[in-house]
C-alpha cells in the first residue's frame, strides 16, 4: 500500500493502528480497520488517563481515605463531561452511567412512566434491534415507515402521530444508522413530538461519536428527553454506556436492579431510594470505564465535532464514486458524493453473484481488511434495504431455524472513524475490484451453521499474538 497520507493529523491519537496482523499466505500487513461501526479502537488519551488514574484507584462513593475521594470525583467528573458533551443542562438532565446502549435503551423501558392511556412507543424501521426489541415487551410499538432507499419516512411518522396523539408516550429514534449512515432529523422530529405531549429518545450510539449532539433545554420544543452513548463506538472501549435523560422520570418510581449505593434507608420492610443517578446505578460502578469515556470525549472536544465531521465527509466523498466503479458492486442508502456532509461515513453494498459472507472473508484473510457483514443488528431494515420479499424471508427463517444460515440475506458495510485515510480505501478498492475479478487465491467453504466462509489453510495460533499468562 502506497502511503500518500502519512501527515495524517490524528493516527497518533489511537492505540494498535500500526498493528501488523497475519494474511492467508503467511505474510504481514498492516491491518485496516473499517468496522468503527461496530467498535473503535481506543484513543490513546483514554489508555494513558486510566494508566494514570489507577495510581489513585479505590472505592466511589462514601470511601473516606484519599484514593476514594479522588475516584468518587473523578467519577462525577465523568458524567459532568458526558453532559457537557450531548449539551444536557445537569438541574433538568441526569447521566446514569451503565455497559452500553442496549443496557441504557432497556433501563429507560423499565422506567419510562407509561400510562394505562398513553403506552405507543413509535420505533422507525431502521433502527438497531437494541432500540426496538426493549420496547416490544414494554409498550404497543408501531414501527414508522422508510423509503425505499432506507430514509425514514416523515409523512408515515406525521400520519401515525396524527392518528395515535395522546396515544403516544415516547418516540425511540437512532440519530444515525449504523448500516447506512441516514441521519435522522432528530430536532424537526422532537418538535413534532412533544407538540403532542409525547418524549423522545434519541439513540446516539452511532451519531455521536461523529456529529455533535445538542439536547437543547427542556423549554425548547426541538430539544430531546433521553440520549444513549456506548464508550466503545466513541473510542473508549473500556465498558462503559451513559443513559442521558430528563431527572424527573428518574426521580420516580423504583429502580429495575436493587441493591447497594441506591438507596437512603433500608429497614428489614421498607426501602427509600436515592435521588438520580444513583437510584439506577445499583452496584458498584465501573469507574475506570467512566474516566477513559470522559477522556475520550475530551479528545473528541479539543479535534471540535465539526472538524471530525469535516474529515468524514472527506472520505466518505472520496469512497463513494470509487465504489460505485466497481462492477457489480452496489451501494445502498444514500449514494450522491455530494451529499456526503448529510450523512455519516457508513457505507453498506452488495457483490452481485457473491455471498457478503465470502466477501468479508476474503477481504479480511487475504487483504488484512476488517469489515462487517450480515445484518448489523437491523434485520428488518436489511430486509427493507435489500427488498426482500415476505415469501423468501419465512424460507430463510425456516432455514435458519433448522441450523441453515447459507442464504441468510446481508450486506457488508465499511464505518470509517476518525483515523482512516484515503490510503485505506484506496487498497479497499483495489481489493474489491480483484475480488469481484476472481482474483482471490484461497479456497473457501461455508459453514452451514454460522454462513461464514473459512480459507482452507487457516490454521492460526492466536496465543502467539496475544495470551494471558
Ligand atoms: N444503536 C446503534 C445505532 C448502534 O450502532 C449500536 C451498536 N452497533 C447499538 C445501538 C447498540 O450498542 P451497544 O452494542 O453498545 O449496546
Amino acid at each position: 500500500m502506497t502511503n500518500k497520507n502519512t501527515n495524517h493529523p490524528y493516527r497518533s491519537y489511537f492505540v494498535g493502528l500500526d498493528q501488523e496482523v497475519p494474511l492467508l499466505d503467511g505474510t504481514m500487513q498492516r491491518y485496516i480497520n473499517f468496522d468503527n461501526a461496530a467498535s473503535t479502537p481506543a484513543f490513546r488519551c483514554a489508555q494513558d488517563a486510566i494508566n494514570q488514574f489507577l495510581h489513585y484507584y479505590s472505592s466511589v462513593h462514601r470511601g473516606t481515605g484519599f484514593k476514594s475521594q479522588l475516584s468518587t470525583h473523578a467519577y462525577e467528573q465523568a458524567r459532568h463531561t458526558v453532559l457537557n458533551f450531548v449539551g444536557a443542562n445537569p438541574q433538568t438532565h441526569t447521566c446514569i452511567f451503565g455497559k452500553n446502549t442496549t443496557e441504557a435503551v432497556n433501563k429507560l423501558s423499565h422506567r419510562f412512566p407509561f400510562t394505562e392511556t398513553r403506552n405507543i412507543v413509535l420505533v422507525s424501521g431502521m433502527e438497531h434491534h437494541s432500540n426496538d426489541l426493549p420496547w416490544r415487551s414494554a409498550a404497543k410499538v408501531i414501527h414508522i415507515g422508510l423509503t425505499s432507499d432506507g430514509h425514514l419516512d416523515e409523512t408515515n411518522f406525521d400520519n401515525l402521530l396524527d392518528t395515535y396523539q395522546s396515544k403516544v408516550a415516547l418516540v425511540a429514534i437512532t440519530g444515525a444508522s449504523n448500516v447506512t449512515g441516514i441521519l435522522n432529523p432528530t430536532h424537526r422530529l422532537a418538535e413534532k413530538v412533544h407538540a403532542v405531549g409525547a418524549q423522545i429518545l434519541v439513540d446516539c450510539a452511532q451519531y455521536a461519536p461523529h456529529r455533535r449532539v445538542d439536547m437543547l433545554e427542556l423549554d425548547n420544543p426541538a430539544h430531546f428527553d433521553y440520549v444513549t452513548l456506548s464508550g466503545h463506538k466513541m473510542y473508549a472501549p473500556f465498558g462503559t454506556g451513559a443513559l442521558v435523560g430528563r431527572r424527573d422520570t428518574f426521580e420516580q418510581g423504583d429502580p429495575e436492579y436493587r441493591g447497594g449505593g441506591e438507596v437512603e434507608i433500608v429497614t428489614l420492610e421498607q426501602v427509600v431510594w436515592s435521588e438520580p443517578p444513583e437510584r439506577d446505578e445499583a452496584g458498584s460502578p465501573n469507574t475506570i470505564g467512566a474516566v477513559a469515556m470522559a477522556a475520550a470525549i475530551c479528545q473528541l472536544q479539543s479535534v471540535g465535532m465539526d472538524e471530525v465531521a469535516r474529515h468524514e465527509a472527506e472520505l466518505t466523498s472520496y469512497a463513494i464514486p470509487r465504489l460505485s466503479k466497481i462492477p457489480k458492486l452496489h451501494l445502498y442508502g444514500e449514494m450522491d458524493p455530494a451529499r456526503a456532509a448529510e450523512r455519516l461515513g457508513v457505507i453498506p453494498f452488495g457483490v452481485d453473484g457473491l455471498s457478503h459472507f465470502l466477501v468479508a472473508s476474503i477481504l479480511g484473510h487475504e487483504f488484512g481488511i476488517g469489515v462487517r457483514n450480515g445484518c448489523f443488528c437491523a434485520h428488518p431494515y436489511i430486509l427493507h434495504l435489500l427488498d426482500v420479499t415476505d415469501e423468501l424471508a419465512l424460507q430463510v427463517r425456516e432455514q435458519i431455524i433448522e441450523g441453515d444460515r447459507r442464504e441468510v440475506p446481508g450486506l457488508i458495510r465499511i464505518s470509517f472513524g476518525l483515523y482512516n485515510e484515503e490510503d485505506e480505501i484506496d487498497a479497499l478498492v483495489e481489493a474489491l475490484e480483484r475480488i469481484v475479478r476472481g482474483e482471490y487465491r484461497g479456497v473457501y467453504h461455508q459453514d452451514a451453521r454460522s454462513g461464514e466462509y473459512h480459507p482452507d489453510g487457516w490454521n492460526i495460533d492466536f496465543d502467539q499474538y496475544f495470551k494471558f499468562c
